[in-house]
C-alpha cells in the first residue's frame, strides 16, 4: 500500500490541496506514465517522483521497463500488460485500485493507448469512477507533426495501417478527400509500399518522413510523396519513424484558382519537385505552354 505521509502531486501542492493523510478506504489512482521515445533526458520529473511513488508499475514489456527503472533508480514491482492480456489485467487492476493500491501504467515508449496497450483499462477505470490521472510527455506523432512543417491546426492521427495490402488501401481509398494533415505510424519493412499506394491513390501530395526522433540520427525527410518513394528506392531507411501527409487539397483545377503563376509554381516547387518537373507540372495544371511558365521570373535557371 502507498505510505500514509505520501507527497502529493505537484498539482494538487500548488492549489493547497496537499493532504498528508489519504483516507484508508478511498481508492487508488491509475497513473498514465509516458515515456521517452529515444532520448532518456525526455522522462519528466513529475513522471519519475509518481514512478517512485506508486505502489506497481504495469508495464507493456517488463524487461524493457526494467532497463528505464534501473537507469532512474527506482525499485518497483512490475506487472505484464500487453495486447494480449489486456482484458484479465484491466480487471486485476481495477480491483487493485478498489483495494487502494495506486498503480502506474507505462508502455515500452511515449504515450500508453497511443498505437500501445492501455486503452482497455483506461476504460474500465472510468466506467468504475476510479481517479485517473494523465501524465503528459513524449508521443512521437506530436514531434513529427510539429517538425513536418505541413499544417497543423487540424490533423488526424491514423496510427498503424493495416498490414494487409487490400485493408490499407481500403482505409486509405477512405482518406482521399481528408483535408486535414494525416499521421501515420509506419514500420521501415512497409513504408515503401506505404508510400506507393498512397501516391496511387492520394496523388501528388506533399509528405515527411520523420525517423528516430528524438536520438541521435534524428531526421526529418520532407518532400513530395513522389520525392520520398524515389529516396527509398535508392536508400532504404531503418529505425522508427512516423509518416505525415498533406491533407486533400480540392480538385487540381482549383487547388490553383486565386494564385498568381508565380504562387501556383512556388507552391508546386516546395512540394519537393524539382525546377524543371514543377515548371511541367504548372503548365500542365493550366493548359499552357511550359515558356509562359518560364517567363514568371522567378529566379531560376532553366534546365
Ligand atoms: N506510444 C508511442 C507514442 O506515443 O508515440 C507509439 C508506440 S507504437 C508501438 C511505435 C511506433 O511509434 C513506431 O513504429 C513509430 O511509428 C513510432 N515511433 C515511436 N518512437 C519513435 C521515434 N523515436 N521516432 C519515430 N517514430 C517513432
Amino acid at each position: 500500500m502507498m505510505k500514509k505521509e505520501k507527497k502529493q502531486p505537484l498539482k494538487e501542492r500548488e492549489i493547497g490541496k496537499e493532504s498528508p493523510h489519504n483516507p484508508s478506504n478511498s481508492p487508488g489512482t491509475l497513473w498514465i506514465v509516458p515515456t521517452p521515445i529515444g532520448n532518456l533526458e525526455d522522462i519528466t520529473l513529475r513522471a519519475l517522483r509518481i514512478l517512485q511513488e506508486v505502489d506497481k508499475i504495469a508495464a507493456e514489456d517488463t524487461r524493457n521497463t526494467r532497463k528505464l527503472l534501473t537507469h532512474f533508480d527506482i525499485h518497483k514491482p512490475l506487472i505484464s500488460y500487453h495486447d494480449h492480456n489486456e482484458k484479465q489485467r484491466s480487471e486485476t487492476i481495477t480491483l487493485d485500485l478498489q483495494r487502494g493500491l495506486s498503480i502506474a501504467l507505462v508502455s515500452d515508449a511515449g504515450m500508453p493507448g497511443i498505437s500501445d496497450p492501455g486503452f482497455q483499462v483506461i476504460q474500465q477505470v472510468i466506467e468504475k469512477n476510479l481517479p485517473l490521472e494523465i501524465l503528459p510527455g513524449a508521443s512521437a506523432f506530436v514531434n513529427a507533426l510539429v517538425g513536418s512543417g505541413l499544417p497543423n491546426g487540424k490533423f488526424v492521427f491514423e496510427g498503424f495501417l493495416s498490414r494487409e495490402r487490400k485493408e490499407r488501401k481500403k482505409r486509405l481509398e477512405s482518406l482521399k478527400e481528408e483535408e486535414r494533415t494525416m499521421i501515420f505510424y509506419e514500420s521501415p519493412h512497409r513504408i515503401k509500399e506505404t508510400l506507393k499506394d498512397m501516391g496511387e491513390i492520394f496523388g501528388p501530395r506533399r509528405g515527411t518522413i520523420a525517423r528516430e526522433l528524438t536520438k541521435r540520427y534524428e531526421e526529418f525527410i520532407r518532400g513530395s510523396i513522389a520525392s520520398l518513394l524515389e529516396g527509398l528506392e535508392k536508400a532504404p531507411l531503418k529505425g522508427e519513424m512516423v509518416l505525415v501527409i498533406e491533407g486533400f487539397q480540392g480538385k487540381k483545377e482549383e487547388s490553383f484558382q486565386g494564385l498568381s503563376l508565380e504562387e501556383h509554381l512556388l507552391l508546386v516547387m516546395e512540394t519537393g519537385l524539382s525546377k524543371k518537373d514543377a515548371v511541367k507540372k504548372v503548365a500542365k495544371d493550366r493548359g499552357i505552354p511550359k515558356r509562359e511558365v518560364y517567363d514568371v521570373g522567378i529566379d531560376f535557371e532553366q534546365e
